[in-house]
């Protein structure tokens, strides 16, 4: 029997959905119900129906940052919700409020249509604009928190929409208040602040080599754009032809005594110095020194072309793709006594290991 399916004003409601379409890795989950809004001026009310009110909620936008082990016991509320509003300029800078269902790469192409400069570098991310922020999506020497004005959100603990301005979402590295916090939040719109003549940034990881390859000399944001798409291209699998999250694992910082001791431990390890003293550790180098790039089991693998990427390479199970993801964090803890987080969202949230769990090996 196919689902049961509701129509309200604006909202579609799936009982007993399935997933599998709706998170890149293709896992095959369910849920409880589904509630797709196509105007997020319905979220109270889809909230409060008795049906629903009670169940555990939790929001999606494309599934591109999220691993299902389990089906959902509750509610999930996809936003529809993609309109672009020219809000008004400030000299150089344009100001946009955009629906948190737009998926993002269009906005991306949308504002380079415009002549708008800021976000070229994340181009090809997949995802929705409401996602966004959530972890602070990065690329190429550049993060989303750059260009964003304000966020606008229902708030679950409050009960009312908010306007959370950029420097109160406490953004960091892949982090943010809204990931801190997901029961809270669910972002409906995003207000951006783009440039019409900002500075490009060409300093990262092959850009500049990709615009010489072009013939570049006259760089425009649409040609960083292009830069990266290509190098984009070449790095990540494409979800379209095999299940992934793009990066399941955070390149990890640690402490200036523990950078400092790896330093002679471990010569090779690329780290990046930060501020603070510490370090950001290359993740890729780590999951590829102990030996677990192309490591498979059964359909659940890391790619042999990315040591970051968790793979599906058939129909590998959420559990099974956590297992896998465990034995990778596994191996680099024992060698390096670092532990690496995932990047997505596990889903349900998996109890944190006890520092003793993995002995090292000396
Ligand atoms: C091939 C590939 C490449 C990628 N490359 C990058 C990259 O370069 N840089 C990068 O930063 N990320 C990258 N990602 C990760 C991913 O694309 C981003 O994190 C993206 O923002 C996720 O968007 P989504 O709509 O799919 O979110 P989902 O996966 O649906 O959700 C992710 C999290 O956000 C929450 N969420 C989603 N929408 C809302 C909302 N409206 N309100 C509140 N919470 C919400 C969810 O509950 C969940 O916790 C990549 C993924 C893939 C598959």
């Amino acid at each position: 029997m196919p689902p049961a399916t509701i129509e309200m004003p604006g909202v579609t409601l799936i009982e007993d959905a399935p997933l599998a379409a709706r998170n890149t890795l293709r896992v095959q989950a369910r849920c409880a119900w589904l509630a797709e809004l196509g105007d997020a001026a319905t979220l109270p009310r889809v909230l409060a129906l008795p049906a629903l009110r009670k169940l555990p909620l939790l929001v999606l936008g494309s599934g591109s940052n999220v691993l299902f082990t389990a089906d959902w016991p509750g509610l999930i509320v996809q936003l529809r919700n993609g309109g672009i509003e020219h809000m008004g300029e400030t000299g150089e800078h344009v100001l946009l409020r955009v629906g948190a269902g737009k998926p993002w790469d269009e906005l991306v192409r949308w504002s380079l249509a415009q002549g708008l400069v800021g976000l070229e570098n994340l181009i090809l991310i997949p995802g929705t604009v409401g996602a966004a922020p959530i972890q602070n999506i990065g690329a190429y020497g550049v993060e989303v928190a750059r260009s964003i004005e304000c966020v606008e959100a229902w708030d679950r603990e409050l009960e009312r929409h908010v306007e959370l301005p950029a420097a109160d979402c406490a953004f960091g590295y892949r982090d943010s208040c809204f990931k801190r916090a997901p029961e809270r939040w669910i972002i409906t719109a995003v207000r951006f602040r783009l440039a019409r003549n900002g500075a490009l940034h060409m300093d990262y990881a092959g850009i500049r080599e990709e615009l010489a390859s072009l013939r570049i000399d006259q760089p425009r944001a649409v040609h960083v754009a292009e830069a990266v798409q290509r190098l984009r291209t070449r790095k990540l699998p494409d979800p379209a032809l095999i299940g992934n999250a793009g990066s399941f694992f955070k390149n990890p910082q640690v402490d200036a005594v523990c950078a400092t001791a790896l330093r002679t431990q471990e010569p090779d390890l690329p780290q990046w110095p930060q501020a603070d003293g510490g370090s950001k550790l290359s993740a890729a180098w780590m999951i590829e020194a102990v030996g677990c790039k192309g490591l498979r089991a059964g359909d659940a693998g890391i790619s042999e072309h990315h040591a970051l990427v968790l793979v599906n390479h058939g129909t590998a199970s959420g559990a099974q793709l956590w297992a896998l993801a465990e034995r990778v964090r596994e191996a680099v803890h024992m060698r390096f006594a670092v532990l690496l987080e995932a990047e997505p969202r596990v889903l349900p949230q998996p109890t944190p290991i006890p520092a003793q769990h993995w002995t090292r090996h000396e």
